[in-house]
């Protein structure tokens, strides 16, 4: 990764040497203007976790890196589960370059449309409390 000018060439050129038949999203962990890690997309529409930024992440994991000190670079926008992941374990900085108008985060004004979701929320009491204790007992012990 050394033979790169900066971080917008070594995308490009990622980028660039994509097959046409694969996605062409790209992500880095970048420290101090280093390439800690990235990744492209993987697996199309077989498997619709595997965005760049959640595989970054999960490199990034296995590094144990620091994620203060990290910012995501993203071709596109991150969606809601990218979004939720980098805040998640403590990603604060993003760089991207292209709107995602459709499933961006920031683009879509931080909302997701459940208007055509079932969703419940069960109203057995009993239940909930059993939940609700068991729950509050484990992060009680965890976080005092
Ligand atoms: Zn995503």
């Amino acid at each position: 990764m050394k033979n790169f000018k900066n971080i917008k060439d070594f995308l490009q050129h990622k980028i660039n040497k994509t097959s046409e038949k694969k996605i062409p999203i790209i992500a880095a962990a970048v420290k101090n203007n280093k390439i800690i890690t990235f990744s492209k997309n993987k697996k199309g529409w077989n498997n619709r976790l595997k965005h760049a930024e959640i595989n970054v992440i999960n490199k990034c994991l296995k590094k144990k890196v620091n994620f203060s000190d990290i910012t995501i670079y993203v071709n596109l926008e991150p969606c809601m589960m990218c979004m939720g992941a980098i805040k998640n374990v403590g990603i604060s900085k993003i760089y991207y370059y292209v709107e995602n108008q459709k499933k961006g985060f920031i683009t879509s004004n931080f909302t997701h449309d459940i208007s055509k979701m079932d969703i419940k929320k069960s109203n057995d009491k009993k239940i909930n409390n059993f939940f609700k204790e068991k729950l509050e007992n484990y992060f009680k012990k965890i976080r005092g």
